[in-house]
């Protein structure tokens, strides 16, 4: 059955042009079907580029936005309409705007697990990967950061600007404890722990590295070690496996999964494919304004 659908799939991809873009949290088999996995920002960039008349987003709400936001001429459709996120859905453009009136003057960062409404309120965007450089390129002394207090704390660390932020949090990232971290390297010895800046201080005090989901793909390959710890969703075990065969990856905590990220399935993907729906749009003004604060971001050189 599965071979069938995938088979299906890919034929309806290359009859309607379209790409299929699956973050590193989906399930196993979206990114096995997708002819590209990444994070939100790098997938959205790359689809922007290719000759597609449709994209198709396995992965959450704002992760189509985003496509919606970089590519106005293609069709994005999101699989699952009920895949959303819980930290982008922890801040309205209203609330920012309050945030903004209590701050005159101070630059807005807004990580891209963000609705197009509060990027468009904001005066650059930033990604886990990217966040130090973007708050350092600013050059201000006081930077609000949202909506992502773990990422402003860890920010916070690397910059001797004074970083506001607001309560923001991914429940999958912000429920990791220190105690489970031990817990995990007392069950694998040795093993090195990386963890994403959007676990709580505790954990980043806990860790060997912290990194992106992009930093945690690409560190095995520039360390000796031959185990890992990995304190983010669980999603990303399937391209670490895949991408180190000789190496071993266990999560940190198997509570470490994103139901929404989980929402999406062969079958979502073929309707979606042969209906063009459900199509995700951003209203044009939002767009404009929403794009100038990605577009920012993507000119800050990287170190
Ligand atoms: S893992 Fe966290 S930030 Fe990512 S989609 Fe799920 S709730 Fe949102």
């Amino acid at each position: 059955m599965t071979d069938t659908l995938v088979k299906e799939i890919r034929r309806l991809a290359a009859e309607k042009q379209a790409i299929i873009l699956a973050h590193n949290y989906q399930p196993p088999e979206i990114q096995e079907v997708a002819d590209l996995t990444g994070d939100s920002l790098e997938l959205a960039i790359r689809a922007s580029k290719t000759d597609a008349r449709v994209i198709v987003f396995c992965g959450v709400h704002f992760m189509a936005e985003t496509g919606a936001t970089l590519c106005p001429d293609k069709r994005v459709l999101l699989p699952n309409p009920n895949a959303g996120c819980a930290m982008a859905d922890m801040l309205t453009a209203d609330e920012l705007r309050e945030a903004k009136a209590a701050l005159p003057g101070v630059p807005v960062v807004t990580y891209v697990n963000s609705t197009a409404e509060v990027k468009a309120e904001s005066d650059i965007c930033c990604t886990s990967a990217n966040a130090v450089q973007v708050v350092k390129s600013l050059g201000t002394p006081e930077v609000l950061m949202v909506p992502d207090r773990n990422l402003a704390l860890w920010t916070q660390r690397h910059t001797s600007q004074k970083i506001h932020h607001l309560e923001g949090y991914c429940p999958v990232h912000d429920n990791l404890t220190a105690a489970a971290v031990a817990e995990a390297r007392r069950a694998h010895p040795g093993a090195v722990v990386m963890a994403h800046p959007e676990c709580p201080p505790e954990v980043i005090d806990a860790a060997d590295v912290v990194r992106s989901t992009s930093g945690m793909l690409a560190y095995p390959g520039e360390s000796d070690a031959g185990a890992f710890i990995v304190a983010t969703e669980t999603g990303l075990l399937h391209p670490l496996a895949k991408r180190y065969p000789q190496k071993r990856f266990y999560p940190a905590s198997a509570d470490m999964v994103c139901a929404d990220m989980k929402l999406t399935t062969l079958a979502d993907v073929r309707r979606a494919l042969e209906t063009g729906e459900p199509a995700v749009t951003v209203p044009e003004p939002v767009r404009v304004k929403a794009l100038r604060a990605v577009e920012r971001m993507i000119a800050v050189p990287r170190d």
